[in-house]
């Protein structure tokens, strides 16, 4: 075998100015400059191929997130390639295992982000080694090798690793046949575009419209910040939609217990398909005393959950029905496998959280699993779409008919084109690239 070592973690701080438009306005995010604190792992390889990966973030800090990929580089640099590709599960092991580094979590937060975002890269660059993209790969590897992947440490009062076997081995039989529909027929997306709340009811409504129009079978409305106007906004996206069309809420983390619950049953008569993030994200016996009182409508989090810890408890607390993963705030794929067995072994839809930058690119993977080997299914289950900078992208999102098209390019989809890199590096003020 031939031996490639890591020659360097190359980091860039991106940030694009989406604040003057107000994309992305929400209750708690009221003027969020989409960024990535982007990080390609070089290596001296012949194949010239480079891992991509970033930490999204909204605006300010993502220095600060650049740092922290940084500090992993004495971890990463001159250590052989191959052997490190070889042995995903003790890779991360090896990252999150760092007794020092490992004090600025527990495992989460920025730290723990980093780690995810080096993982990602690594991934990046198996899956184009292997010429497959990520979930193709994932696809490919036996119910034990997917089973190595995840740290099962603080998991098993909830799911052994025979159990995640037996889960991975009933859906191995249907593989193929699976594969071959997701590249046929895709995979079901929802759209968040019309419901943000910096946008005046006008483009509220346009925007409404132009998700029927594009075949989407779900919209998501930001609320959370006044009552009366959630109450208006809503009535307008319903009158346009219809009674039975699903809309979800979404009051990103806004909301005390009470005052969620309360909120909640003043938007029922809309009837929302699910509230997402009605409290702090840590507060897993709150989001429990939500479900209970506002069932039947659903409870949906976990864009801010910080690791398999906390999905854990929010499925043993029959506090969510719905959860929503996200490719870049755990450790990475490895943890994203770890909360998909979780889900699966708890008979929960994922739904993930995307939007952001690349976070459409990066997710979809990890659902294109889930259905090919995890779950089996796409029953119940939608990828958030947000139609924002995805030009930026190698292998942007495409949709089709309201559902993603599986991507055939090698890689995890998270790989920025050279120029947007260059056009949009954060250098002490925005860029604004016509
Ligand atoms: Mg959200």
């Amino acid at each position: 075998m031939t031996v490639s070592r890591i020659t360097a973690l190359e980091t860039i701080d991106i940030r694009f100015p989406t604040s003057t438009t107000l994309d992305g306005s929400d209750a708690m995010n009221p003027d969020p400059d989409y960024s990535a604190a982007y990080v390609i792992v070089k290596t001296d390889a012949a194949d010239g191929i480079d891992g991509h990966a970033f930490v999204f973030t909204i605006g300010r800090g993502n220095d600060v997130q650049v740092s922290a990929i940084e500090a992993l580089a004495g971890h990463l640099v001159g250590r052989e390639l191959e052997p490190l590709l070889a042995t995903m599960g003790a890779t991360w092991r090896d990252l999150v295992g760092d007794s020092q580094l490992r004090w600025l979590g527990p495992e989460k937060g920025v730290m723990h982000m980093a780690i995810g975002a080096v993982v990602n890269a690594l991934w990046d660059i198996k899956a184009k080694r292997a010429g497959l993209p990520l979930w193709q790969l994932l696809s490919t590897m036996s119910p034990e090798e997917i089973v190595e992947l995840v740290d099962f440490r603080y998991l098993t009062n909830a799911l052994a690793p025979e159990e995640a076997l037996e889960i991975l081995r009933a859906a191995e039989p249907g593989r193929a046949e699976r594969a071959h529909e997701l590249l046929a027929n895709g995979y079901p997306g929802y759209t968040t575009s019309p419901g943000w709340l910096g946008y005046s009811d006008a483009k509220l409504e346009a925007l409404v419209r132009q998700a029927l129009a594009d075949g989407f079978t779900q919209i998501k409305l930001k609320v959370g910040a006044d009552l009366d106007d959630d109450i208006r906004r809503f009535r307008k996206a319903r009158a346009v939609v219809g009674p039975d069309f699903p809309i979800a809420v979404d009051a990103n983390q806004r909301w005390e217990v009470d005052e969620a619950i309360a909120w909640v049953s003043a938007l029922s008569e809309f009837g929302p398909t699910w509230v997402e993030e009605p409290t702090s994200p840590d507060d897993i016996l709150g989001h429990a005393a939500i479900a209970r009182a506002i069932a039947p409508i659903r409870v949906a989090t976990g864009e801010h959950a910080q690791n398999r810890v906390v999905f854990k408890q929010l499925l043993q607390a029959d506090a969510i029905s719905i959860m929503q993963i996200d490719a870049v705030r755990v450790g990475g794929v490895n943890e994203n496998v770890a909360n998909l067995l979780l889900a699966a072994k708890f008979g929960i839809p994922v739904c993930p959280h995307a939007g952001g930058v690349g976070l459409c690119e990066a997710v979809q993977h990890m659902s294109m699993f889930d259905f090919v080997a995890v779950s089996g299914t796409r029953d119940g289950r939608l990828i958030e779409y947000v139609d924002h900078l995805h030009e930026h992208f190698v292998v942007p999102t495409e949709i089709r008919g309201g559902s993603f098209v599986a991507p055939t390019a090698p890689g995890t989809g998270m790989e920025m084109k050279a120029d947007s890199r260059r056009a949009y590096t954060f250098e002490g003020e925005l860029h604004h690239v016509a």
